[in-house]
């Protein structure tokens, strides 16, 4: 890379021991909330992004895939997905793609911080695209685990869309198989569960910690990865489910559901054939555990 003059430029750490140099082209906000560090930014080559505690977010030019890639395997696999719980998300792009679904009844989004939620409502539109003023979404600002413990209501699906397994300590709790549990109060007896869960190659021992405690809550658990360039690796999810195994579907009728959702044309990355080939990825690791 030539060695160009980067002037103000976005130092990440994407593992123990490496690192991205991104050049700022403009800072549109940056702040410290009661929970966290925010820096809205427009960077080169990746557009606006948000930065938390000095870790990547989403960038414009790649959030599709991460959200797409997070949302949509559980929603298809789901029956009939109509009342969904949505931990975290702050920049309404997880709630964009969840409401999408003409199942959808209900959304609840629950986020720790408010005053990210109001940077992101005026900063990230390309992001939420209006996704917070839909009727069918209820935005609460709490603790997730809080609200989990609180919570009578019963979902079909919930979408953990949370800080890094590996990063800032206000999600720390949410990866635990204590909050597990709590999840698997507040699913329905068919529903489904997913977490974004960092790296398996450079974090592979955090990586081990979500999947093992998923493990002792959910009789069904998938993997699966996808390469986000603004992360600088291929993020991990996991999916926990009571009933449905979302490996099993065929192409066909992830098309059909696709299609009887009126979600099919509205997608940029997942599609039937990104769901089977999603499901069927080897998880990258340092080490030779399968
Ligand atoms: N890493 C994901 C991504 O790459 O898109 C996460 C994005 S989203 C910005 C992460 C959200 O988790 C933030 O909005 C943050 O406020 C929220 N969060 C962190 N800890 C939380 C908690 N304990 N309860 C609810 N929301 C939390």
């Amino acid at each position: 890379m030539s060695s160009e003059i980067l002037g103000l430029s976005i130092i990440q750490s994407f593992s123990p021991r490496d690192y991205m140099i991104i050049k700022v082209e403009s800072v549109v906000a940056i702040t410290k909330t009661k929970y966290q560090e925010v820096i809205i930014a427009d960077l080169k080559g990746y557009g606006r992004a948000l930065v938390l505690d000095g870790l990547i977010q989403s960038t414009e030019i790649d959030e599709y895939v991460y959200h797409e890639s997070l949302v949509h395997p559980v929603m298809i696999t789901h029956p009939n997905p109509e009342k969904i719980l949505i931990i975290g998300g702050g920049e309404g792009a997880t709630l964009r793609e969840v409401l999408r679904y003409n199942t959808v009844k209900k959304v609840v989004m629950v986020d720790i911080d408010g005053e990210l939620i109001e940077l992101c409502k005026k900063h990230l539109k390309s992001y939420h695209q209006g996704a917070f003023d839909d009727p069918r979404a209820e935005i609460v600002i709490m603790d997730g685990r809080e609200y989990v413990e609180k919570s009578h209501e019963k979902f079909d699906v919930v979408i953990l869309d949370l800080t890094d397994p590996y990063g800032p300590e206000i999600s720390k709790a949410l990866y635990s198989q204590e909050f597990y549990e709590k999840i698997f109060r507040v699913l329905k007896d068919d529903g489904l569960m997913v977490t974004q869960a960092g790296s398996s190659f450079y974090f592979e021992k955090v990586y081990d910690y979500v999947l093992n405690n998923i493990k002792k809550v959910f009789p069904i658990i998938i993997e699966y990865n996808v390469w986000i360039p603004s992360f600088g690796y291929a993020c991990n999810f996991i999916i926990g489910s009571k009933k449905y195994n979302p490996k099993i579907l065929s192409a066909n009728e992830i098309e059909e559901r696709l299609k009887k959702r009126d979600v099919k044309d509205k997608l940029r990355f997942y599609s039937s054939t990104t769901h089977i080939s999603l499901m069927h990825m080897p998880i990258y690791r340092p080490s030779n555990k399968r």
